[in-house]
């Protein structure tokens, strides 16, 4: 038997006491004083400062060659991340994220966001950013490798150590006296980034001070949160705080964090929606139902759900997923908002309330881009958890429609709201800080979503590659012993559906290559070196064989454009309108094309749902795509990426993504609009 074919799964059961090493620094847990070596031993990496970057995983996904936790999660995971700079990635997305990192990231706006922690001013959600932008800097830089952020993460993460209080508190609130005092909602989900900032540098520069500054403000809050005579936070908004505590008990193995989650979720309103999710309802009927915070609350279950393997918990877990997917999921890949409710919170657009069944007719026109990096987070978790190749199609739908088409091509500004039709805008809740920059809650959950891609793009299981995303790029995967491969991918995808692979391992080896078949590639043709493979949409293509350098897979997707509707369950007046979607990318009508950008157009289609598009030269700068549409009358107009589609953030570039097919159609849309 060729030794290489035995399956090798390089996760975190093989490496279950790293972070037991890794909280050796003398560091004290819970009154412990543990060991003494570095974090990951002889695997950091020593950059050209002398400074060292550990580049380890932690909650985030297990990874495929180091760990820091300190537990063996209750389940593996099915697919691994790679280790810190082993993807490079070219394209929009990595133009739009450097873009996003040199306007948002810098050292007086990251000063100021430490100032509000200084300054205790009581502001809603204000002290979220230090935490968000931090983050949004790790993971970058994980994949970017861009000194100038790492040095900001140096910076910024010691300045914050240095005012943390002797008993670990860190808050934008005060204890006592004037307002609002600690704790309550908005404090504890400033507080769930500010952790999430610590442990996310922590994951990078491997510093064990950064596992202890995200600890002390953990058991500051454990201290303050919990049964009798502590106070009680059982609602969504502050259940963003799971997550963190989910990664501090894999990264230390202490009991309480676990038990700290078990009381949040054992009553109130987030065992209120555990329960709602048992019963198999709705995610519209949830007891609480604000899309950002409860998928950030479920995106910090899947986490703990690694920590104690309960499997009642991920069945609730696969449910919300299917529910989102099936009722909220617009055609863009992300939504909230826009259906008829009903509401049971003040913020409606950014509320569940079937914007999938409505998305036509929207009432509300909703769908906060912020919800967009959460849902792709929760996509993320749920992708790690279950390899299960849909999930990828739900990420990259997103990726490429409701992500890109929520951020301006300059990457200094967000749509806070994401409208299918109409003109774009940017206006929304959020802040300008001292240095003159404004940000909207979205900035650096979009700027994150972009920079995780990557990290999604290909993965590593069971002792070999995983290719989710079609993106021209260059990654190292660890195999077996000493060997790895590069994989090579050079596409202009989503251009076209042709995607060279190059498989290069350093030796000749057998190991498996799982190449994700999208559900809409109906007709996929793959070959190796020129032999055919069978390819079955929604699943991963596994060619498990002897490899070696040169080797070529060459993958052709499907790309005709395909005519949607509005889903099943939506209301008969949804059938007067369609949609274009080729490949991943939604396809829209914009004013720059033409004034009768809103008439409405029977589209002509075959008898499978398949529209014959005409390639066309793009007329507006920057667009990824231009298509001509045959219309049943013998006529044709014009269309885009739903992307580039009213990027002037202004009337002269309207949209419009769902086409009315009949004057009436078009008469009733106007006319919901109206009623609002
Ligand atoms: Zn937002």
């Amino acid at each position: 038997m060729n030794p290489f074919s035995l399956p090798h799964r390089r996760n975190a059961r093989d490496y279950p006491i790293l972070l037991s090493q890794a909280l050796s620094l003398g560091l004290s847990l819970g009154g412990t004083v543990l060991g003494a070596q570095e974090p990951g031993g002889g695997n950091a990496k020593v950059q050209a400062d002398g400074g060292s970057v550990s580049g380890k995983s932690l909650g985030s996904g297990g990874s495929a060659t180091e760990s820091m936790h300190a537990v063996q999660p209750a389940v593996p995971d099915r697919f691994q991340i790679l280790p810190i700079h082993s993807i490079q990635c070219g394209g929009i997305f990595d133009d739009r994220l450097r873009k996003q990192m040199a306007f948002g990231c810098d050292a007086p706006t990251l000063a100021a966001m430490v100032d509000i922690y200084r300054k205790q001013p009581g502001v809603f959600c204000i002290a979220y950013f230090w935490g968000a932008a931090t983050r949004a800097m790790c993971h970058y830089y994980r994949y970017a490798k861009d000194e100038r952020v790492l040095s900001l993460i140096r910076d910024t993460t010691a300045e914050m150590m240095g005012i943390q209080e002797a008993d670990g508190c860190l808050s934008a609130y005060k204890r006592a006296g004037e307002g609002k005092k600690q704790p309550f909602d908005s404090d504890l989900f400033d507080r769930a980034y500010t952790m999430l900032g610590f442990l996310s540098a922590y994951e990078v520069l491997g510093d064990s001070k950064l596992l202890e500054a995200a600890t002390r403000l953990a058991d500051y809050t454990c201290n303050q949160v919990g049964p009798a005579p502590k106070i009680s936070r059982n609602d969504v908004m502050s259940g963003s705080i799971i997550e963190p505590m989910g990664m501090l008990y894999l990264a230390t193995g202490q009991q309480r964090y676990l038990d700290f989650v078990r009381h949040m979720i054992g009553k109130g309103e987030i065992g209120a929606c555990l329960q709602d999710a048992r019963q198999g309802k709705d995610i519209r009927d949830f007891t609480a139902a604000k899309a950002y915070e409860l998928q950030a609350c479920f995106e910090g279950l899947a986490v703990y759900y690694r920590g104690n393997g309960d499997e009642q918990l991920k069945q609730n877990l696969v449910h919300v997923l299917d529910s989102i997917r099936r009722t909220e999921t617009t055609i863009i890949g992300s939504g909230c908002g826009v259906g008829p409710g009903p509401y049971r919170s003040g913020c409606a657009p950014e509320t569940y309330a079937h914007a999938g069944l409505f998305q036509t007719i929207p009432t509300i026109e909703g769908i906060e881009s912020c919800s967009a990096a959460r849902w792709m987070g929760y996509c993320r978790q749920m992708l790690l958890l279950t390899g299960d190749s849909t999930i990828g199609d739900l990420y990259e739908r997103c990726l490429y429609n409701a992500l890109l088409g929520s951020i301006h091509p300059n990457g200094q500004k967000n749509d806070y709201f994401t409208w299918l039709n109409g003109v774009r805008g940017t206006r929304g809740w959020g802040y300008k800080f001292e240095t003159n920059k404004y940000f909207t809650c979205c900035f650096f959950n979009i700027a994150d979503a972009f920079a995780v891609t990557p990290s999604l793009a290909v993965m590593s299981s069971e002792g070999g590659p995983v290719v989710n995303l079609f993106l021209s790029s260059t990654a190292r995967v660890p195999l077996s012993g000493s060997n790895e491969v590069v994989i090579e991918q050079t596409t202009d995808y989503p251009r076209t559906g042709e995607v060279q692979i190059s498989v290069r391992p350093s030796q000749p080896a057998q190991f498996p290559i799982r190449v994700r078949i999208p559900a809409w590639s109906r007709n996929t043709s793959v070959t190796v070196n020129g032999t055919s493979a069978e390819a079955k949409p929604g699943t991963y293509l596994c060619l498990d064989r002897p490899w070696k350098s040169g080797d070529q897979i060459t993958l052709t997707l499907d790309m005709r454009c395909r005519l949607e509707r509005s889903p099943e369950g939506s209301p008969a007046v949804a059938d007067g309108f369609r949609a274009l979607v080729r490949g991943p990318v939604v396809l829209a009508r914009d004013r720059r094309l033409g004034e009768d950008f809103k008439q409405p157009a029977e589209i002509l289609a075959d008898s499978h749902g398949c529209v014959a598009l005409t390639a066309v030269k793009p007329a507006i700068p920057g667009a990824l795509m231009q298509f001509s549409v045959p219309t049943a009358d013998g006529g044709h107009f014009p269309v885009v990426d739903f992307a580039t589609s009213g990027n002037t953030y202004d009337a002269t570039s309207e949209r419009v993504t769902w086409i009315p097919r009949t004057l009436e159609a078009m008469k009733s849309a106007q006319a919901m609009k109206a009623k609002k």
